[in-house]
């Protein structure tokens, strides 16, 4: 499978769809806690350890993720971490 580049058609159907979220999220507030966003908690893309984890406040990142989104005070999460193995009984 190749990686085919984006046409034009495809990139306009991703911003709508990108702005949309953001209209609705406008009027009916965070889709997970359905709280209105505010400058304190605003309702945006989020991203754990890196990858997208979905459209929410940042109240639902914070409490839902263990690296916060990124809103914590140690930042995103390292990825690396994510694969660590803690094991003490050896
Ligand atoms: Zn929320």
């Amino acid at each position: 499978m190749s990686l085919e580049p984006e046409t034009t058609e495809e990139w306009i159907r991703r911003e709508q769809y990108r702005q949309d979220k953001y209209a609705r999220a406008e009027k009916e507030g965070c889709p997970r806690c359905k709280e209105m966003g505010t400058e304190d908690n605003p309702i945006d893309e989020q991203y754990s350890f890196g990858f997208y984890a979905g459209f929410f406040c940042k109240k639902c990142a914070i409490r839902g993720y263990r690296d916060q989104c990124g809103h914590g005070p140690e930042g995103q999460g390292n990825p690396y971490d994510l694969d660590e193995q803690v094991e003490d009984d050896y």
